[in-house]
């Protein structure tokens, strides 16, 4: 069985109820945190998983809304665990340097820290990873969670990737900000559960302001994500990153979200508030 939490189910607009994109994903007591957007820290403590037991962070791309908070990820995972213990860090190419950047920006505050503590004998370590596709690899030797990668279709923002997420005959593919495309739809295929963001085109199209119509043309809407679960196979259709989005007691805006999807997809779908969680059962 594979579990998914919708840690953070925001966009860039700030919200009162929606942290920043971010989704954990677990089994086999591993846990994989897919995109460190606003707030996630605060997510995963709600969630149950101190940042220290954290296998792996996955970036699906370098848009800053999918990692404000992966300098908090850094510091909080050095200055939570008593060993030196890297902090695996896998995403597109150009990760590193987003990485390199982060740590140099963090510079006072490690010094602060080694200079204080004298049980913290180190900089932070973060590994990083640098693919775009994958035919299946595991983070670390021993990890029981396979995963396999696969570029998507995010341009002008390139690349991107989409992870599958592989154990005990259950699958699940955390696929980011994407239009459809067939490198996603073979990474989907016969997946038990599929998390996508979405986007809802018809209510931004009648928006006249031209920074959100910018968004319509590489973003999925409801409906394209359906069509693509659809194309799949795919089990469960997970939507997350909803914009514009809508209060969590507004049910009729849930449901009208859901609606959308299944007119081209008759599989389950959910649509969930932040901790929302999905259990995904093995074939
Ligand atoms: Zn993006
Ligand atoms: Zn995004």
């Amino acid at each position: 069985m594979i579990t998914v939490t919708l840690l953070g189910t925001g966009s860039p607009l700030p919200d009162p109820h929606r942290a920043g994109p971010a989704t954990l994903v677990q089994a086999a007591g591993e846990h994989y945190l897919v995109d460190a957007g606003r707030g996630v820290l605060m997510r995963l403590a709600a969630a149950g998983v101190p940042v220290g037991q954290l296998t792996a962070v996955l970036l699906t791309h370098l848009h800053s809304d999918h990692l404000t908070d992966l300098n908090d990820v850094i510091t909080s995972h050095w200055i939570s665990t008593f060993e030196p213990t890297p902090l695996r860090v896998f995403g597109p190419p150009g990760t590193g340097l987003v990485v390199e950047h982060l740590l140099a920006g963090l510079e006072p505050d490690i010094g602060y820290r080694l200079a204080h503590h004298d049980d913290l004998t180190g900089p932070p370590v973060v590994e990083v990873t640098e693919l775009t596709e994958s035919d299946g690899f595991t983070v670390r030797d021993g990890a029981a969670v396979r995963i396999v990668a696969a570029p998507t279709d995010h341009r002008p923002v390139e690349p991107s990737v989409a992870f599958r997420f592989e154990h005990g005959g259950a699958s699940v593919v955390t696929a980011g900000d994407t239009v459809p495309c067939p490198t996603l739809d073979a990474l989907c295929a016969n997946a038990g559960a599929l998390v996508h963001t979405v986007i809802r085109k018809d209510v931004i199209a009648a928006i006249p302001i031209p920074r959100l119509q910018d968004t319509l043309d590489y973003h999925s809407s409801p409906e394209e994500a359906a069509t693509t679960a659809a194309r799949a196979r795919v089990g469960t259709l997970i939507l997350t990153h909803y914009v514009p989005a809508f209060p969590p007691s507004a049910t009729d805006q849930r449901d009208a979200w859901r609606a959308l999807a299944a007119a081209h997809f008759d599989g389950r779908i959910e649509v969930g508030d932040d901790l929302h969680r999905i259990e995904i059962q093995g074939a």
